[in-house]
């Protein structure tokens, strides 16, 4: 897919990724369960020249989570991404993408070791744990 237009609850920021497959992978650390009330869905779009953001940059708030940047639009509070400055890698709420999450391939699980055992995603995909070894 090409130019995939994404977009947050309120519609302040757009975001578009100008080239994507379909995987859609979670995370279920600590850090993305507090902030999401549950289990991340994210999309994996790269380095920043694969991404535009083409509207609300300044609505936009950083939480500066160590050495990373998650953000989050400062009026609807959605999800918007984690980006890696140093490594130049952004990965990205996979829900704000509609195209993408139409017929997504859910196919990783990362932190599997620090999912809490109330839930479960049904169906056989990759689990790596903390330290990225598969489980
Ligand atoms: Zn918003
Ligand atoms: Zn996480």
């Amino acid at each position: 897919m090409e130019n995939i237009h994404g977009h947050c609850v309120c519609g302040a920021v757009e975001i578009v990724i100008k080239k994507y497959g379909d995987v859609v992978y979670t995370c279920h650390c600590d850090t993305c369960r507090r902030m999401n009330s549950g289990p991340v869905l994210s999309v994996d779009p790269g380095p920043k020249e694969n991404v535009i953001f083409a509207a609300g940059v300044e609505k936009i708030t950083i939480y500066n989570d160590e050495d990373v940047e998650r953000g989050f639009c400062s009026i609807c509070g959605s999800t918007l991404f984690w980006h890696d400055p140093e490594k130049n890698h952004y990965c990205m709420n996979a829900e704000l993408f509609d195209d993408i999450v139409k017929a997504a391939a859910f196919n990783l699980e990362l932190f599997y070791d620090m999912k809490p055992g109330y839930y479960a995603f049904a169906g056989e995909r990759k689990r790596l744990d903390r330290n990225f070894r598969e489980m």
